[in-house]
């Protein structure tokens, strides 16, 4: 039998990974991880890491590596949420947490790194449109394609709003620390030997979704 496959998703905030990431872990009857979600969600909830995460991610900043590892561990611990396969969407986003990755997965490591690229001034015009569900299911939508019945989630019936840190500071802030932080992961990635792949993530989203099951295919 075919394992699941376990897949890292790179690109920049609005080049398409959360959308992505739900179609795939549906595909493959895998685990979708966003850690964006995941702190969104504690931070709604009150809890002392959620408020902590927050302070930072209003800004625009990285949730220090230390916060992020805790996280992590658990939802990749035996019997844990990502215990199979999974598709990590936001995760890893610095050279240290790819590393941290790559030691917890240890004899069953990444079968797949998804690069979804995409130019930034397509991703600043997205992220200025982009409307979320606030009960955190991942669902996006955009002033382009809002839901069918007012701002509420066709999906959950969540409320559909957009995120705090979509404003135009901190998007570019927020790309700024991208491109310092998150890029260089491709080069540890290709020189640590795993398949690497890079999915034009320009067109319509079928479309991107076919490339990167195509691509994922291709390496299981
Ligand atoms: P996202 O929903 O992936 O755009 O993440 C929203 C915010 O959560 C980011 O701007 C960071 O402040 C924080 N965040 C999410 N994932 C990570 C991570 N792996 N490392 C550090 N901060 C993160």
């Amino acid at each position: 039998m075919q394992t699941r496959p376990r897949v890292v998703l790179l690109g920049k905030q609005g080049a398409g990974k959360g959308t992505q990431a739900v179609r795939l872990a549906d595909h493959y009857s895998i685990a979708h991880l966003s850690t964006g979600d995941l702190f969104r969600a504690q931070a709604k909830q009150g809890t002392a890491f959620g408020l902590e995460a927050k302070r930072y991610m209003d800004g625009g900043d990285l949730v220090p590596d230390e916060i992020v590892f805790g996280v992590i561990e658990e939802c990749l611990a035996p019997g844990g949420q990502l215990s199979d396969g999974f598709v990590l969407d936001g995760f890893p986003r610095t050279r240290a947490q790819a590393e941290e990755l790559e030691r917890v997965l240890g004899d069953r490591p990444i079968d797949v790194v998804v690069h979804i690229d995409v130019p930034r001034e397509v991703v600043v015009e997205r992220l200025s449109a982009r409307r979320v569900c606030v009960k955190n299911s991942g669902h996006i939508y955009s002033v382009a394609k809002p839901p069918s019945q007012g701002w509420v989630c066709d999906t959950c019936g969540g409320d559909v709003i957009q995120r705090e840190d979509d404003t135009p500071e901190a998007i570019n802030k927020r790309l700024d620390t991208y491109e310092r932080d998150t890029r260089p992961i491709r080069e540890f990635y290709a020189s640590s030997g795993r398949p690497l792949v890079t999915i034009d993530g320009l067109g319509d989203t079928d479309e991107v979704f076919a490339r990167i099951c195509s691509a994922i295919d291709a390496t299981l």
